[in-house]
């Protein structure tokens, strides 16, 4: 009997062969295929008149639907590359559940989000059979309808899906149309984990090379490459970690590792380019009339034109001298750029023209690049690195898996804003299995079952905080096998404890440092009039190539605005204490204290819900315990606030300067403008004033003004006093995790919020005016430097040296490896 055994992953695929060589059985007969090669076999026959299309080609045509349809719409205002990729997803599931759009318009109800839908899933339905294409879904449904009349499948006479465990919709109809000649065949799942580690790692960096310490040991100590595996849930988060920690290690790993295109440095020079900001990529602009308005595949063909003109792909060899990864990696993102820019002509010539001018054509092709991913890093052997559900039904002596939180793994699945949840049940209640919440829950504890089902051993780790700062929380299902009768070792690590690095490799001192005339005037001509903000000279300071990257190339990170961030929690907290201080311009009481602390929950209740979105948290316990933990802080620094208040009372908040009116500083024939905003501004009866800064992470040090990587308190000082003309006797910073005064510059030892054993920051006269003198001095020097194009990688403060010495976006596209 020729039977086929078809499984849902290449992995499965992969582990079958491996054990049949092992056990010495050989691969004989029909070699296992996986689900989606055995579609792509049944409709070879029929396929053929038809164009695939992928994803990023699907999106496109939606986008032009979307538009030429965009004034019958009811719902939508208008035709946003997100509202297309949410569109192309409702489609793609419906797709998935064999319903046609009419289906669908009869099945829900008659609201304007649901005609949007049906609108354009019959105008994108018409496209595709007009042209010939077909998408990803059809390629399936193509397939149950024919499977019966395939000679593929009439070549067997058995067909055995393994380790499916669940179907979808039209899986199970294919499964169906096989008749008796379908076999469906799952390994039953037992809890076979007898031993598990869990560790509690200060962050995801740390999870990643403690990881990479524990794979190594056990490698040493005998484990095969082959008996274990890596299981992410969060995979952008991780992957780079793991890379740069596993090659420090030696460990292959295999992955085809993917990154966003839209972090690629030659894409993003390409977009700066167009902003007129030149650069080793492109150092000249593109020549394209503002006025002129031309469909889609015009705008295209000129990009194309114009990167051959700079002579890419060959210009990496000459930008990157020669450096093997970083050429390949630019040449990736060059192809994959090139196809986008190639399907733009393609689909316009599809789905008819539209009108635009180029900034408009550079801001929706940024919308697609920003979806897209590239191979960013080589593809390599060796362990393998999974998801949760390709687990699925595989066999491994020992798993290891990352990011074990609450809202991750478990997801904190939220009900879908455009398809809701009770026109999803309408829908099911009609015969489909289109995903609910109840079922994505089910189907997230199932494949943590894969896990256990599948391995003898499990390492688990989780970050104590996440990138914006925010606290988590240990997953409950992680909890629930802690509390079982499994054998469980804990521990906790910190950065320190597995960080090591060859930092001896080579840098160019000069890099950094600008010598073209005409790139030099027009640095100079912009830096002339600009209005340097603290942090801009901070930055310099602390690196002036930061600087370069930061303010010249205007490189920014990829900031997921739905998160609940660092900066976000500083605003919350400055904007509780600004609205407390509203109301307390006279001494706080100490017997009044319980009535501050209520007053500050009520704040802290209004500003939380105005200012922040609780979806952008993880879990709904996360968005409290944020919550408290604000509140809690800021109770604590009234606390000490009231102790420490002596005679003096608030009297300016949130005082900024040199936006209305410019504020200068003077130094020989020039001006330097500034601006800033001083958190609080006291005042006691004799007119003597005193600033203070609230500070929610780093707290700086007089040490940092006199090496000029921190110049808030002496600007702040210098302003309060020129502003206002009034003497100010001192500043200091508010760090709230501390709740109270710290790292004071003052020229009054008898201040009353300057504790008596302390001694530096407590400055006589000529100290103080020195200070503040070395201050200008230094702000000066560094002012006509960044007119002069000087930028060099001579980094003061950078996390490449140390870790805790400073933060830096930058640090993937920085050549910089430490002296
Ligand atoms: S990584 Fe270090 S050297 Fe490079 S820009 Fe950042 S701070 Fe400067």
């Amino acid at each position: 009997m020729k039977q086929l055994i078809v499984f849902p992953t290449s992995q499965l695929v992969r582990q079958y062969k491996r054990d049949m060589l092992k056990n010495e059985k050989g691969v004989t007969g029909e070699l296992p295929v996986t689900y989606e090669f055995f579609v792509d076999r049944c409709i070879d026959e029929i396929a053929a008149p038809f164009t695939f299309i992928g994803d990023f080609k699907k999106n496109l045509l939606l986008q032009h639907i979307f538009s030429r349809l965009i004034k019958q719409l009811r719902y939508f205002k208008s035709a946003s590359p997100g509202y297309c990729f949410k569109i192309g997803e409702i489609i793609g599931e419906l797709k998935r559940e064999d319903m046609s759009p009419a289906e669908f318009r009869d099945l829900v109800k008659n609201t304007p989000k649901n005609q949007d839908i049906y609108t354009i899933y019959s105008a994108y339905q018409k496209l595709l059979k007009k042209n010939r294409l077909i998408d990803r879904e059809d390629r399936h449904i193509l397939c149950k309808n024919y499977i019966d009349k395939s000679r593929f499948v009439a070549s067997y006479d058995s067909i055995c899906f393994k380790e499916f465990y669940n179907f979808s919709t039209i899986q199970k109809k294919i499964i169906r149309n096989l008749g008796h000649k379908a076999e469906i065949c799952d390994t039953k799942m037992g809890f076979n984990v007898n031993k598990i580690t869990v560790v509690h790692a200060l962050d995801r960096k740390t999870e990643a090379w403690n990881l990479a310490h524990t794979i190594l040991d056990d490698l040493n100590n005998g484990l095969l490459p082959e008996e274990i595996c890596i299981v992410l849930r969060n995979r952008e988060l991780y992957l780079p970690y793991i890379y740069e920690a596993f090659k420090e290690a030696g460990i292959p790993v295999e992955t085809q590792l993917t990154a966003p295109l839209i972090q690629n440095p030659f894409i993003k020079s390409l977009f700066a380019m167009s902003k007129g900001e030149l650069g080793i990529y492109f150092d000249k602009q593109i020549n394209v009339d503002d006025n002129l308005f031309e469909c889609y595949g015009y705008w295209a063909s000129v990009m194309l034109e114009y990167l051959e003109m700079m002579g890419f792909p060959q210009k990496f060899i000459q930008i990157h001298e020669g450096n093997v990864f970083l050429i390949k990696r630019d040449v990736e993102a060059f192809e994959c750029l090139k196809e986008l820019l190639q399907d733009f002509k393609e689909v316009e010539a599809l789905a008819g023209k539209g009108h635009i001018d180029f900034d408009g054509f550079l801001k929706r092709f940024a919308g697609f690049v920003k979806n897209g991913n590239y191979s960013g890093y080589p593809p390599e052997k060796g362990i393998w690195l999974l998801s949760f559900t390709m687990l699925r039904g595989l066999k491994f002596k020992k798993a290891y898996v990352l990011g074990m939180i609450e809202g991750e793994f478990p997801r904190a699945y939220r009900p879908d804003w455009l398809l809701r949840e009770e026109e999803r049940a309408l829908i099911n209640d009609n015969g489909y299995d289109i995903d609910v919440i109840k079922t994505l829950f089910e189907r997230e504890k199932e494949s943590f079952y894969y896990l256990l089902s599948g391995c003898g051993e499990a390492y688990f780790s989780y970050p104590e905080v996440q990138e914006s700062g925010s606290p988590t929380l240990i997953s409950s299902y992680l909890e629930d096998l802690i509390h079982s009768d499994v054998d469980c070792e804990k521990y906790r690590v910190s950065f320190s404890e597995v960080f090591c690095i060859d930092i001896g490799k080579s840098f160019k001192s000069l890099q950094g440092v600008l010598c073209d005339e005409k790139t030099k005037d027009k640095i100079e001509r912009y830096f002339n009039w600009y209005r340097f903000s603290i942090t801009a000279l901070n930055t310099y300071g602390q690196c002036p190539y930061k600087f370069f990257l930061a303010r010249v190339l205007n490189l920014t990170p990829d900031i997921d605005e739905t998160e609940f961030t660092a900066l976000d929690r500083g605003i919350v907290s400055h904007k509780i204490l600004e609205e407390f201080f509203k109301n307390h311009k006279q001494s706080l009481l100490a017997q009044d204290i319980e009535v501050y602390e209520r007053e500050i929950d009520q704040i802290a209740e209004s500003v939380m819900a105005e200012m922040t979105n609780e979806d952008a948290f993880l879990h709904p316990k996360i968005y409290e315990i944020e919550k408290q933990s604000i509140v809690q802080q800021i109770k604590t620094y009234i606390g000490n606030h009231i102790k420490s208040q002596g005679d003096f009372v608030p009297y300016l908040l949130e005082y900024d300067f040199g936006f209305d009116e410019d504020f200068f500083i003077i130094f020989g024939n020039k001006k330097v403008k500034l601006c800033g905003k001083i958190d609080r501004i006291d005042i006691n009866p004799e007119g003597k004033i005193a600033v203070f800064d609230y500070k929610n992470s780093y707290n700086p040090g007089i040490e940092e003004v006199c090496d000029g990587t921190n110049f808030q308190m002496p600007i702040y000082i210098i302003a309060a006093q020129k502003l206002l003309q009034r003497p100010v006797v001192g500043g200091a910073f508010i760090p709230l995790k501390k709740g109270s005064v710290d790292n004071i510059i003052v020229r009054d030892r008898e201040l009353p919020f300057v504790s008596k054993r302390k001694r530096k920051g407590i400055l006589d006269e000529k100290q103080w005016h020195e200070l503040l003198n070395l201050a200008i001095q230094k702000i000066a020097s560094y002012v006509e430097n960044i007119q002069d194009a000087n930028f060099p990688i001579q980094p003061k403060k950078c996390p490449k040296i140390d870790k805790y010495s400073g933060f830096c976006d930058f640090t993937k596209v920085c050549p910089w490896e430490g002296e």
